[in-house]
């Protein structure tokens, strides 16, 4: 009897060991979620950038400044190989802007310039405008019907839980001073993409179509885009003058700022990461401070406490808002492993679904009951590429993405304006994030099943 009882005593404690030591994935990512809902570091992170940096153009001194932040922040958080890589960008740097309506109601407007715009002649552009409540009406116009004028176009942006309103008007901000030049226009004016009510502009990049004249472009505040619309309607020609100026330099340096968690096979890569340049209105917060801050604090949770069997890296890109980096890391790193990777750039709030990427879908298996609680569905649909940072090295390599998909309803009301700051982010939500990118960057890191559709 006394035997017996020690015997079993024994097998328990021989069957005690080995159950800890080995938990299961699905009990390490339960532990790993939980742990990143309280994590400090995502919020820590977020609240330096914003404030001990705050906008970083790229190629601007503050840029360098964020540089530097990124590698100390990484090598401070325990990451290996941490370096920037330069590459050439043209920067631009906004100047004194001004508008106002002439005739015939006198008033101010509120405007951003466009980056990669052309400043205005000294004293400014004053002419007639012509409004467009849609961008098709502008491409409907006939060559040569807006010879002198300054073409606004006031089309609405959509709300959207997954914000497509944004992609939908998108081409109104890129290319509607090309298409405005094309018809004579001498200027160009456009309603900010924004879901917003307030007199905050939204500042955007804009593209030159190659042989068209360059004109002047801006986006206005969409009160102001109301009220030209008003003005517009009472059948008198309305005047706006116009006044941008900006410095743009070529071959200014940008950087992609880089550090890893090196695994036991570690030229297979996963790299995740959000953009460390932001637009200069506001503080970056939530573009892309909050991706730099869920991904940094995911891979850094991810990545402990045994080293993962793949190597995760964390990439901030240096250029994602005048659209450079991507094409930069594409070109530097198209001949490496990349297992799996995906870009944080959707702000701060809650995830909502996950496309999972073609291959290796039963690693993820755990994620649906580790996700149900976060209110995180697993999409039927895989993921198809990703942000405009990765997309280049997507194309390049084939490499297999996932898309965590974030409730963007609020978030083209602070998008690329003064209002992106750090109070606009919920640290609960910011957390529910890390929580999903940790669980499944453990899973994947850990694993050694392709993630590539079949062939
Ligand atoms: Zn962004």
């Amino acid at each position: 009897m006394k035997q017996s009882i020690l015997i079993a005593a024994l097998a328990a404690t021989l069957l005690a060991g080995p159950v800890v030591a080995q938990q299961s994935p699905a009990q390490t990512i339960v532990a790993l979620r939980d742990k990143a809902l309280t994590d400090p570091v995502s919020w820590d992170l977020l609240e330096s950038l914003t404030t001990e940096i705050g906008p970083r153009p790229a190629g601007s001194p503050a840029q360098m400044r964020a540089r530097d932040w990124g590698l100390a922040k990484l090598r401070a958080l325990g990451f290996q190989n941490v370096h920037a890589e330069e590459f050439p960008v043209t920067s631009w740097e906004r100047g004194v802007e001004f508008a106002e309506v002439t005739t015939p109601f006198p008033q101010k407007l509120a405007l951003l310039g466009l980056g990669g715009s052309i400043s205005t002649p000294p004293g400014g552009i004053e002419a007639e405008i012509v409004v467009f409540k849609a961008y098709a009406d502008l491409l409907a116009a006939p060559a040569g019907s807006l010879t002198g004028k300054i073409a606004v176009v006031t089309q609405k942006m959509v709300r959207a839980q997954d914000g497509s309103g944004y992609g939908a008007i998108n081409a109104a901000r890129r290319a509607g001073a090309s298409e405005a030049a094309r018809r004579g226009a001498v200027a160009y004016l456009v309603r900010s993409l924004s879901t917003d009510d307030t007199r905050l502009p939204h500042a955007g990049a804009m593209n030159y179509t190659a042989g068209v004249a360059k004109i002047p472009a801006a986006a206005i505040s969409t009160p102001d885009a109301d009220l030209l619309d008003n003005m517009v309607r009472r059948g008198k020609p309305v005047k706006v003058k116009l006044v941008l100026n900006s410095i743009s330099r070529d071959n200014a340096p940008a950087w992609n700022v880089v550090g890893e968690i090196p695994g036991t096979k570690p030229d297979e890569i996963i790299l995740v990461g959000g953009h460390l340049d932001s637009w200069d209105a506001g503080t970056g917060a939530i573009d892309d401070g909050a991706g730099i801050a869920i991904t940094t604090a995911a891979a850094h949770l991810a990545g402990q406490p045994n080293k993962p069997r793949r190597t995760i890296r964390v990439v901030m890109f240096g250029a994602e808002e005048m659209d450079y980096s991507g094409a930069a890391y594409s070109a530097a790193h198209k001949a490496e492993n990349i297992v799996l990777i995906s870009e944080s750039d959707n702000g701060g709030d809650n995830i909502w679904s996950v496309r999972l990427p073609p291959g290796g879908r039963e690693v993820f298996a755990p994620l649906a009951s580790v996700f149900a609680p976060l209110k995180i569905n697993i999409a039927a649909d895989v993921a198809v590429g990703g942000g405009d940072d990765i997309r280049p090295l997507i194309t390049a390599t084939g490499a297999p993405s996932f898309n965590f998909r974030q409730d963007a309803s609020r978030y083209f009301d602070l998008h690329h304006s003064a209002d992106d700051t750090l109070d606009k982010v919920d640290p609960k939500q910011l957390n529910q994030n890390v929580a999903a990118w940790a669980a499944l960057l453990y899973l994947a890191a850990n694993s050694d099943q392709s993630f590539r559709k079949a062939p």
